[in-house]
């Protein structure tokens, strides 16, 4: 039986969370965001509030859309109240065992029938998937940032994800107006195992001393029509990001293609992570990004 999805949980109200509670509420879906704190999730709902204005004042959606969203948007201080839910995302920390004590304390208060998907770039969906009672209903829903803007979504089956599971999956973020692109579950999927050795090349490109910050993103941007460069996209995602998910590559599949460059390591330990952090590969601190090297 393929589930209808009508009621969504989402677990985290971080940058991703609070994204894919955004669009799931404009898509229609009563939702439900939960977080640690009352606070973290009052400060997701306050981003969402942000984000739809911005929506609004693009002409995206009209102001009464974004009334009707946010009316459908609910604080959940505690799991308790995802109890009623046909659909939980989980989006919080990426952290394995943080992930699987959510599945473990959710879990006993689902309906037998609610799917629960995880938002994670890079953990196994199998491996988190058995660490639940419901392996069957188990499924990767892998969101881009920032999830208002960015059209695909990756779908991820674990070994054990049921085909009505994975079809009520494809119709609810074709509901979300998303574009769905299916992934094995592999290191990364796809479109993280194919980005980040690009901008991880980029870095030894630098390292090596053949380019320059400056000459490397122009490069790319107009000699491979790259809308951004790639030393600019790590400063957005997050050099830690970037670390973490090359370190995911190369263990999981033991290829020494994937080593992560040093000079990545090094602004990593360094703190230079990027936007976040205001250094990164650029230096944000004035008005116009500088490069760092
Ligand atoms: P974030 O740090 O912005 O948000 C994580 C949120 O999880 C925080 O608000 C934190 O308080 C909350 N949290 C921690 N422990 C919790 C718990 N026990 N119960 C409920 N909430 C808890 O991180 P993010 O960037 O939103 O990433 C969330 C997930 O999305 C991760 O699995 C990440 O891999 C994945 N993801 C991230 C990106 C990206 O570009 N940032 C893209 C795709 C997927």
């Amino acid at each position: 039986m393929v589930v209808e999805i009508k009621k969504v949980g989402v677990i985290g109200a971080g940058q991703m969370g609070n994204g894919i509670a955004h669009v799931c509420a404009v898509a229609g879906f009563d939702v439900w965001l939960n977080d640690i704190s009352v606070d973290r999730v009052q400060s997701g709902l306050a981003s969402i509030n942000g984000n739809m204005a911005r929506q609004v004042s693009k002409g995206l959606i009209t102001e009464d859309e974004r009334t009707a969203a946010l009316d459908r948007l609910k604080p959940a201080e505690s799991m308790d109240e995802l109890a009623d839910v046909d659909l939980v995302i989980e989006s919080a920390v990426e952290n394995e065992q943080i992930k699987r004590k959510i599945f473990a304390q959710l879990c006993p208060l689902l309906k037998p029938e609610a799917i629960l998907a995880t938002n994670t770039s890079s953990i196994s969906i199998t491996r988190l998937a058995a660490t639940t009672d419901r392996p069957e209903r188990f499924i990767g829903i892998h969101f881009m940032n920032p999830v208002p803007l960015m059209e695909l979504v990756e779908l991820v089956r674990g070994i054990a994800t049921e085909d009505e599971t994975f079809e009520a999956s494809k119709v609810f973020t074709r509901k979300l107006g998303k574009t769905t692109a299916v992934a094995e579950d592999f290191p990364a999927f796809m479109v993280n195992r194919i980005l980040l050795p690009m901008i991880n090349e980029a870095i030894y490109t630098l390292y090596e001393g053949v380019g320059s910050v400056e000459a490397i993103d122009t490069a790319m941007k107009l000699g491979a029509n790259h809308p951004m460069g790639p030393l600019q996209l790590a400063d957005f995602i997050g050099l830690d990001t970037c670390l973490s998910i090359m370190q995911v590559l190369y263990e999981g599949l033991a290829d020494s293609k994937y080593r992560p460059c040093p000079l990545l390591v090094k602004y990593v330990e360094a703190g230079w992570l990027g936007r976040k952090t205001q250094r990164g590969f650029y230096d944000y601190r004035g008005e116009t990004p500088v490069p760092t090297r």
